[in-house]
């Protein structure tokens, strides 16, 4: 008997490059797993890497942010797998519209001919996009899936914060704050299921080398960017994170040793989070 035999697992962001790693451990521990994604065919191809192996899954195209779409994912999914067991949040993301172009303001900015976004160029619509594709889309697949976890044993919700709800990072004002909104969600929704067995937990990855922040991080040659240099002096173990680094932490909190961990966000950072830089 394998350690999560039966269970069904939905992971948002399932085709991304941090969930599909996760999708394919929790297939490994026996989980039948539901990889759900805005981009179908990046969800069907980590479905087919997983039943290659000899697991089960299947690739659902939904959209974290519309309930419509998440409530016909449901069904597909209660259909052909049964119904959730763990939910894991993944979808998630940053954008351009949302991010200064310093890391602080200076008065001669305003004279600057230089191509700058600065703080008072934020466009609102960018900051709405960050908040609502992190917090309204991890709501709602709550709202959505938690409602199979009712009355069953075991049943548990993994969220994905960040470093910087935690202490904010530089340039990056929206991801920092809905982060920050998934980490207090996380403990507001761990209170709120406390009664009905749902556990909520979070995981708080450091910096990983993903296509997202990959030219943020490093210049065309591979060599680290200013900020990728930063990063790794700041990582006690001075390196970045590799998307197994998350497997081990998200097996112990969907599994029966976590049975009684609710409301917490770990940190899977090398130790950034508890360096002072000093
Ligand atoms: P990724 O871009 O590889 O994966 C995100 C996935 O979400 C993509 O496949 C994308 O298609 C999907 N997605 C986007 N909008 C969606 C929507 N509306 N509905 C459904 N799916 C949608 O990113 P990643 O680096 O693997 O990040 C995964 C999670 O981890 C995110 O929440 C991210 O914020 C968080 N995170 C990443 C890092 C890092 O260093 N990469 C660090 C901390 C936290």
């Amino acid at each position: 008997m394998k350690k999560l035999e039966n269970k069904v697992a939905v992971i948002t962001g399932g085709g991304g490059v941090l969930c599909s790693t996760m999708a394919e451990h929790l297939a490994t521990l026996g989980c039948q797993v539901a990889i759900l994604d805005l981009n179908k065919s990046n969800a069907q191809k980590v479905a087919d890497v997983i039943t290659e192996k000899g697991g089960k899954a299947i690739g659902v195209e939904a959209n974290v942010l519309n309930k419509e779409s998440l409530v016909k994912a449901k069904e597909e999914i209660n259909q052909k797998l049964g119904s959730c067991d763990i939910l894991v949040n993944g979808a998630g993301g940053n954008h351009p519209k949302g991010t200064t172009s310093k890391t602080h303001f200076e008065l001669a900015d305003l004279e600057s001919n230089e191509e700058m976004t600065t703080f008072f160029d934020l466009d609102p619509e960018g900051i709405k996009f960050v908040f609502e594709l992190n917090f309204i889309g991890t709501l709602l697949p709550c709202q959505i899936f938690a409602q199979d976890m009712l009355n069953k044993t075991g049943c548990t919700i993994i969220n994905i914060s960040s470093m910087n709800a935690f202490t904010p990072l530089t340039k990056i004002p929206a991801y920092s704050g809905a982060k920050a909104a998934i980490s207090n969600f996380t403990q507001w929704l761990a209170v709120h299921f406390s009664k009905v067995g749902i556990r909520v937990n979070a995981l708080a990855p450091g910096f990983f080398l993903t296509e997202q922040n990959r030219r943020l991080l490093t210049e065309e040659d591979g060599s680290l960017t200013p900020r990728g240099n930063t990063i790794i002096e700041h990582t006690p173990m001075g390196k970045f994170g590799e998307p197994e680094d998350l497997t081990g932490t998200l097996e112990w909190l969907c599994g029966s040793g976590s049975s009684f961990v609710t409301g917490v966000t770990i940190p899977i950072d090398g130790g950034f989070s508890a360096f002072s830089g000093v």
